[in-house]
C-alpha cells in the first residue's frame, strides 16, 4: 500500500513515569486519526531528560499501550527507516543540526550565566514586564563567540526568534498567534551540551516525517518556539492538533489526587482495556449526531474525526467509566469467557478466598460464581466483596444492617421467616433451584405475602441483602459451594437459615 501521502503522526512519550490517563488519550487520538487514515504511528521515546528518564518507565510504557492495544508501525522495538526512535540515541543528529543553525546566523552562542539571567528575569518581573531574555548575546559578533567558546567558556546555543508575530493552525483550536515578544529567544541546547525538549522535537518530527503532532494543550505555548525552528530550518510546518486538559470532579487538573490515573491502576483494578478505551475517546470527543457512548476500538476508528475534538477541559467521570466497563465484562464474559474467568479468578486469590490451585470440581465451581456476579461490578477487584454473600456470610449484619430495617420492619417479614426456615429445616440434601421455588411457593400459600414482601426477606436470610442475584441462579452456587469444603467456608442455606434464626 502506497503510504507516500498519508498522514503521519507520533506519540512522544517521556519516561519519566507511569503512563497516566492524559498521555495515553494522546496515544489513542493518534493511533485512531492513523488507523482510519491508513496513516504510520510511531511511537518515539523522549529521553532527553537524563535526570528523570529510566528505562523502567520506557518498559512499562510499552506494556501498557500493548495492553490498551495501541500497536505501532514504527518505534524503539519496532524499527522503521526513521529511527533510531529514542531521542537519547539521536544526539549526533541534534548538534549537526544546531551547527547548522549557527552557521546560518539562525541561532547565536549565549553566555550569560545561570546568575545573571535569573537577575535579569527578577528585575523584568519587578517593573511588571513579561520574564523574557533580553538578546543580550545576540550582539556578539559570531567569530568572536566561537572564539570564546573554543577558549573555554560555557555557552548555550539559542535561536533567534524573528521580529514577526508567530502564526499557526490548530485543528482543534484553530488559527493560533502568539507575538515574537512572548516567545523571546529560546535556548536550544545548555551550556552542558544538552539539547532541549522545544528543539529536538522538530528535528524528529521533521526528519520523522511527521504530519500531524497530535498531543495535549499544555503543549501549546511551547508550539510557536517549534514554528519558529521550522521556520529558521526551511521546513514545512506540520498540522497541530492540540487536546483539552482533563479535569478531576472537582474541576482541578486530573492528578493522582483524584485517585486512579495511570493506565496501570486501572488495570489492576480490573478494568478491561476496551472499557478505558471507550472511555478515553469520549473525553474531548463526541461522534456526530446521537448521544451514543458505546464504541469498541474497531467502531472508535471508524467513528473518530479531529474535527469533532473540542478544545473546552473534558471531566473525568469515574462512573461512566465504570458503566462502561461492566459492558465490556460481560460482553467478554460471552466472547472469551475462559481468558476474563481467569483474570477474575486472580481477584479471588488477592482476597485469599481459594488457594492458588483448586481442583477441577473447584474451578468450575469458581467459575460459576464469576459467571454470576461479573456483570453486576464496577471492575473485578470488586469481585471479592461482592461475593461476600456466598464466602461471608454473616447472620447478625443480615438482621442489624440499616439496609436491611425496612424490609425487616415490614408486616409479614416475620411469617415469612419462620415459615421459610420450618420448611428449610425439613429438608435433607442439597437444594436444588426448583426446590428452592417450591419451597418459596409454599411460603407464599402460607403467608399470603408476595412479590416484594416475599422475596425480600428471603433475600435477607439467604445473601445478608435485599438485592442480588437471582435465586434461580445463586441457590446451586451455595448448594455446591457448601459441598466443596473450600478453605473460604462456604454455608449452606440450611446452615444459613439456621444461622439467622439462632441469634
Ligand atoms: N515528551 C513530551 C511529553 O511527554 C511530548 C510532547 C509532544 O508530543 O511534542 O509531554
Amino acid at each position: 500500500m502506497a503510504t507516500e501521502n498519508k498522514p503521519r503522526v507520533r506519540f512522544a512519550p517521556s519516561p519519566t513515569g507511569h503512563l497516566h490517563v492524559g498521555n495515553a488519550r494522546t496515544a489513542l487520538f493518534n493511533w485512531l486519526f492513523a488507523r482510519q487514515s491508513g496513516g504510520t504511528y510511531i511511537l518515539r521515546i523522549e529521553d532527553t531528560d537524563l535526570e528523570r528518564s529510566e528505562a523502567q518507565y520506557e518498559t512499562q510504557l510499552i506494556a501498557d499501550l500493548k495492553w490498551l492495544g495501541l500497536n505501532w508501525d514504527e518505534g524503539p522495538d519496532a524499527g522503521g527507516k526513521f529511527g533510531p526512535y529514542r531521542q537519547s540515541d539521536r544526539m549526533e543528529l541534534y548538534h549537526d543540526y544546531a551547527k547548522r543553525l549557527l552557521r546560518e546566523g539562525k541561532a547565536y552562542l549565549c553566555f550569560c550565566s545561570a546568575e545573571e539571567l535569573e537577575a535579569e528575569r527578577k528585575k523584568a518581573l519587578a517593573a511588571q514586564l513579561p520574564p523574557n531574555y533580553s538578546g543580550k548575546c545576540r550582539a556578539i559578533d559570531p567569530a568572536e563567540a566561537q572564539k570564546r567558546r573554543a577558549a573555554g567558556e560555557r555557552a548555550a546555543i539559542r535561536l533567534h526568534i524573528p521580529e514577526h508575530p508567530i502564526k499557526f493552525h490548530d485543528m482543534v483550536h484553530g488559527p493560533v498567534e502568539f507575538s515574537n515578544e512572548v516567545v523571546s529567544d529560546p535556548i536550544i541546547v545548555r551550556s552542558s551540551g544538552m539539547p532541549v525538549y522545544n528543539y529536538v522535537v522538530v528535528i524528529d518530527d521533521a526528519e520523522m516525517k511527521i504530519t500531524h503532532v497530535i498531543r495535549g494543550d499544555d503543549h501549546l505555548s511551547n508550539t510557536p518556539k517549534q514554528v519558529a525552528l521550522y521556520e529558521a530550518l526551511g521546513w514545512p510546518v506540520p498540522e497541530f492538533a492540540h487536546l483539552s486538559t482533563i479535569l478531576g470532579p472537582d474541576r482541578e487538573r486530573l492528578s493522582k489526587r483524584h485517585g486512579a490515573t495511570s493506565v496501570a491502576n486501572f488495570r489492576d483494578m480490573g478494568v478491561m482495556p476496551e472499557a478505558l478505551v471507550n472511555y478515553m475517546a469520549l473525553l474531548g470527543w463526541a461522534p456526530s449526531g446521537g448521544t451514543r457512548e458505546e464504541f469498541t476500538p474497531q467502531e472508535l476508528v471508524k467513528e473518530f474525526s479531529l474535527e469533532r475534538v473540542t478544545p473546552s477541559p473534558a471531566v473525568f467521570d469515574m462512573q461512566k467509566l465504570y458503566w462502561l466497563n461492566r459492558h465490556y465484562v460481560a460482553h467478554r464474559l460471552t466472547t472469551a469467557p475462559q481468558a476474563t474467568i481467569e483474570l477474575a479468578l486472580t481477584f479471588f486469590t488477592k482476597a485469599g478466598y481459594t488457594p492458588d490451585h483448586l481442583d477441577p470440581k473447584g474451578l468450575t465451581w469458581l467459575q460459576s460464581v464469576v459467571t454470576l456476579l461479573a456483570p453486576g461490578v464496577d471492575k473485578l477487584e470488586d469481585l471479592p466483596a461482592r461475593a461476600a454473600m456466598i464466602f461471608k456470610y454473616d447472620a447478625t449484619a443480615a438482621k442489624t444492617s440499616p439496609d436491611n430495617a425496612e424490609v425487616m420492619g415490614l408486616e409479614k417479614t416475620a411469617a415469612v421467616i419462620a415459615s421459610f426456615a420450618k420448611k428449610v429445616q425439613s429438608e435433607s440434601g442439597e437444594i436444588t433451584a426448583e426446590r428452592f421455588k417450591a419451597i418459596v411457593n409454599e411460603v407464599k400459600a402460607e403467608t399470603g405475602a408476595k412479590g416484594k414482601e416475599l422475596f425480600h426477606p428471603i433475600r435477607i436470610v439467604i445473601t445478608g441483602s435485599h438485592s442480588g442475584p437471582e435465586f434461580d441462579k445463586l441457590i446451586p452456587i451455595i448448594e455446591q459451594g457448601a459441598a466443596l469444603g473450600l478453605p473460604a467456608r462456604v454455608l449452606s442455606v440450611k446452615e444459613r437459615t439456621e444461622a439467622f434464626n439462632r441469634g
